[in-house]
């Protein structure tokens, strides 16, 4: 297949864009998040191309995207604390998790009954929206199991070929993908951490809890978020967490790995100093979600053997990083 590439300042490529989605085809487009890969959400055929496209696992569902509460009352059974969420958080990056109504098919669920939506601030995302008419299922546009794309670029690299259109919008303002909640139960449950952290929601609902990152396969473990199950976001070098005080035993690291000639990157704090070959800095935790998956890919362009990177701060955004730096590395933490 031919992927065709535009710019999100192009009003009439916006406009095919949402043909090819009415039509049933997938469109890669910018979030404030991360990129995401575009399809009907109400149409079964486009949502199992979206899973072959990726590669993704059938079980892992998929978020549905819409412009207004009023849109997700028509797919999903919005309860009051989904509401509030909502109404508190949107547009923006927070997804809810609420009970399906029929219309949605199982394909985009995964199975399950209930159903995942978000209302991005993205107007390029939003003009997705309007232009298809669509509620458009779009989970990150990286092949499964890599790192989230937040360029055009990345997607290129992943998808070229796999999909009828890509829209260029330059970087993604957040870099990680939206705060997960679940809004089934008494409280509502953060499932996947992002930009709206824990703090937040308390704020709203004092007995919301988060769910614990775990190691995936870990016995016992059953996420009631399917995707976080799965091997995520792993570059090709090995990647290395250090928590606590990192600098002596980074150094340590750093002096094995190159003894044994190999290349060693690291991800480190602004103010932190090492003698690696590539290094990429961060000043805080934001800037950390926002700099994270670039960061991976391009230090496995550069053919970096191993990837140490200083665990972020103990804040709430530090929280959401860590959760996807953990999974980057394998649960593999000093
Ligand atoms: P992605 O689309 O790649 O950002 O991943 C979507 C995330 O939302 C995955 O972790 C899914 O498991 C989660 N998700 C989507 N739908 C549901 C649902 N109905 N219940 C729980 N988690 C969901
Ligand atoms: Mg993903």
């Amino acid at each position: 297949m031919e992927t065709k590439v535009i710019f999100s300042n192009d009003s009439a490529g916006l406009k095919a864009a949402g043909e090819i989605i009415k039509n049933g085809g997938l469109v890669v487009f910018p979030t404030e998040t991360v990129y995401g890969i575009g399809a009907d959400g109400l149409n079964e055929i486009a949502i199992k191309n979206i899973y072959i496209a990726k590669g993704r696992p059938s079980d892992n569902p998929l978020i549905l995207h819409t412009n207004s509460i009023e849109k997700a009352e028509k797919i999903g059974y919005i309860n009051s604390i989904a509401k509030k969420i909502f109404e508190t958080f949107s547009p923006g990056p927070v997804t809810v998790v609420v009970k399906k109504k029929d219309i949605v098919p199982l394909a985009a669920t995964g199975g399950l009954d209930t159903v995942a939506i978000r209302i991005p601030s993205s107007e390029t995302a939003r003009a997705l929206i309007e232009y298809s008419g669509a509620y458009i299922a779009a989970p990150s546009a990286n092949i499964s199991g890599r790192p989230s794309p937040t360029t055009a670029a990345h997607v290129i690299e992943d998808l070229s070929g796999r999909v009828d259109m890509i829209i260029d919008g330059g970087d993604a303002d957040i870099g990680i993908e939206s705060t997960v909640i679940d809004t089934t139960g008494e409280n509502p449950v953060i499932l996947r951490p992002g930009k709206i952290t824990l703090p937040d929601l308390q704020k709203l609902f004092p007995d919301a809890t988060a769910e614990k990152h775990m190691k995936e396969n870990t016995e016992g473990y059953k996420p009631k978020s399917p995707g976080m199950k799965y091997k995520h976001y792993a570059p090709k070098a090995k990647v290395i967490v250090f928590e606590g005080d990192a600098e002596l035993k980074i150094k340590a690291e750093l002096e094995t790995i190159q003894k044994n000639g190999k290349k060693a990157a690291v991800f480190c704090r602004a103010s932190s100093k090492y003698s690696a070959d590539f290094a990429v800095k961060w000043q805080d935790s934001a800037d950390m979600a926002r700099l994270l998956f670039s960061t991976l890919r391009e230090f496995d362009k550069m053919g970096a053997d191993v990837i140490l990177c200083e665990a972020p701060d103990n804040d709430a955004m530090g929280e959401s990083v860590r959760n996807r730096l953990y999974k980057s590395a394998g649960y593999d933490i000093r």
